[in-house]
């Protein structure tokens, strides 16, 4: 269950304050760990990366553990999931375990929302309730385990364990939202590095693909391909009239539903969580 990523920061276009957040939190104590003690402060033990699908929450949460030389153990919520009594929370334990031993490790945890969501407090000993007191458990347990950071990630944050959020568990909320102008274009640049383009003004592509995610600019890059070579099975180079085409094929999946949606949860999250722990708005990174 052990990777070593390669995914390097310049593989990932835009999310530079993401990018930079995740520096701090989580480069930094891994790779500096004597700085934080210098100066008397305890690093941040886990954060949670949301926002919509296919922004690159994954492949941000590799760069920064290829980055600070860490093992990544990536587990999705659902497959942690098992109708055996104690066999969640089983694996869960492994997970940590074996984070102590390869560290300096970055623990994924995918779908977070599907492994933790609020425990409902009832008599009936869900698997969800018994994955939560673990996950509690397991986080509150980090003193020992040094050069270990958790990092979560959600499409769904308001529905995580509140418990989860506060100081000394996942204390800090990124935003990874879908890429402006600027960044659809370099993302652009780094999936079509590797393609002969012919008659392709990229710039122009991007102003065009709002609401387009990482994973939707991926995907029209392969159509364009395939298309190209659905034309020509010889065919050597990729053209404008192929993206056109491709554009047309693969939608963007982000709406501008999807952006009220995010922006609502940004300001309810940060209330709700100022009121819980009467902490500075400042603290919070949404
Ligand atoms: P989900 O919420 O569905 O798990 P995610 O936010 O974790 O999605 P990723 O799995 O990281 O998204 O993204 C899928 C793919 O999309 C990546 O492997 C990458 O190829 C491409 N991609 C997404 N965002 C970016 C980006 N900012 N720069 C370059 N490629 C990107």
């Amino acid at each position: 269950m052990v990777e070593i990523p390669k995914t390097k920061w310049d593989q990932v276009g835009g999310l530079d304050e993401v990018k930079q957040k995740l520096k701090e939190t989580v480069e930094w104590p891994l790779t500096n760990p004597q700085g934080f003690e210098r100066l008397g402060i305890t690093p941040p033990r886990g954060m949670v990366l949301y926002g919509p699908p296919g922004t690159g929450k994954t492949l941000i949460a590799k760069a920064v553990a290829t980055e600070s030389s860490a093992n990544f153990i990536a587990i999705k919520g659902p497959e942690v999931m098992s109708k055996w009594v104690g066999e969640s929370e089983k694996k869960l334990r492994e997970v940590f375990r074996k984070a102590k031993q390869v560290s300096p490790c970055i623990i994924f945890l995918d779908e977070l929302d599907a492994l933790a969501p609020a425990r409902t407090g009832g008599s009936e000993n869900k698997v969800s309730d018994r994955l939560v007191d673990q996950l509690l458990t397991s986080m509150d347990g980090l003193e020992n385990l040094e050069g270990v950071i958790i990092i979560g990630a959600t499409n769904r944050p308001e529905i995580i364990d509140p418990a989860l959020l506060r100081p000394g568990r996942f204390d800090r909320m990124l935003l990874v939202n879908e890429p402006d102008e600027e960044a659809r274009k370099m993302i652009l640049k780094i999936h079509t590095r590797d393609m002969p383009l012919k008659k392709v003004n990229l710039d122009k592509i991007a102003s065009k693909m709002v609401g387009y995610t990482g994973a939707d600019i991926e995907g029209v890059v392969r159509e364009a391909a395939i298309l190209a070579l659905r034309e020509n099975d010889e065919a050597k180079e990729v053209t404008s009239k192929h993206f056109d085409a491709a554009l047309e094929e693969v939608t963007p999946s982000v709406t501008e539903d999807t952006v009220k949606y995010y922006a609502e949860l940004g300001k309810k999250l940060r209330s709700r969580t100022v009121r819980k722990k009467k902490r500075s708005e400042d603290d919070l990174y949404m």
